[in-house]
């Protein structure tokens, strides 16, 4: 798989895939993959056919959340690329054709042209929806990804930490500026609850921030996801919460967050 060049970048939207909502962050390591990855998951456990492409240059963690991080999709005998399917999600991530390293000089256009590829060039059949896991920030990157791309609404993801609902808010800024719908706000790393002491929460990074947002900003709130060791631990193992641990605070708050999309 290699990256082409030339032509202009006009709107694009794979034939066949009826909602294609991006997950973006105004700020890295909110939990914006994390929620991407459960987000699909979950939809494709209610019966959705569902597709994930993971266009976070920077840090595509999506393969190591799915546990494909030794995998290479193939390319088909009509030279479309096939994406991989785990957990009943189809999956491409930019991890697959960029090498680590070489992420950091790509600049929007060639992020773009990539994107291009795995649009307008993959094998993804017929979908309900198309998770497009976003790189953070409201840069030249993502900023020239949501241009080129023809989405149905955008997922934001902050963590109730100042900083964060900053960044945040220009996040919202960029898809109202590009006539996008903002489907919501979630946040993620609400709480913390003891295992021990269920009933009990800590908001470790302040309380209610993304609500307070959201209301400010006239979009919707997608709801609370706590802190939970096993969230994190799901991640790291390819099997995500919402099959590892459906029952859990987390699981039903991504699951929750699937029937508002
Ligand atoms: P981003 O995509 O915004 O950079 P990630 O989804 O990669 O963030 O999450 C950053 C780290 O935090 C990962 O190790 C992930 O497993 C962990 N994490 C995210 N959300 C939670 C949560 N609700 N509880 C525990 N760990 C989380």
């Amino acid at each position: 798989l290699e990256v082409q060049g030339g032509g202009p970048m006009p709107s694009v939207q794979p034939e066949g895939v009826l909602n294609f909502i991006a997950v973006a962050s105004g700020k890295g390591g909110v939990g914006k993959s994390t929620v991407a990855v459960n987000l699909a998951v979950a939809l494709a456990q209610q019966g959705y056919d569902v597709g994930l492409l993971d266009a976070d240059i920077y840090g595509p963690s999506v393969p190591t959340m799915f546990g494909v991080r030794d995998e290479k999709p193939r390319v088909n005998e009509q030279r479309k690329i096939v994406p991989l399917v785990r957990h009943n999600v189809r999956l491409l991530s930019m991890g697959f054709i960029v090498d680590p390293e070489q992420a950091v000089i790509w600049r929007g256009p060639m992020v773009a042209k990539a994107l291009r590829q795995f649009l307008g060039e993959a094998d993804w059949g017929e979908l309900d929806y198309l998770i497009l896991d976003l790189p953070p920030g409201t840069g030249d990157v993502p900023l020239t990804i949501v241009q080129s791309i023809a989405l149905t609404g955008a997922v934001i993801v902050s963590t109730p930490q100042p900083v964060a609902l900053a960044d945040a808010r220009k996040g919202v800024a960029m898809f109202h500026n590009v006539q996008v719908p903002v489907l919501g706000i979630v946040e993620n790393m609400a709480y913390f609850s003891p295992p021990d002491l269920p009933d009990r929460k800590y908001y470790i990074f302040g309380r209610g921030g993304a609500r307070r947002l959201a209301e400010e900003l006239d979009v919707p709130f997608l709801g609370e996801i706590p802190i939970e060791e096993a969230v994190r631990e799901g991640g790291d193992l390819g099997k995500p919460i919402v099959l590892a641990e459906p029952e859990s605070a987390s699981a039903r708050a991504f699951y929750r967050l699937a029937e508002q999309v």
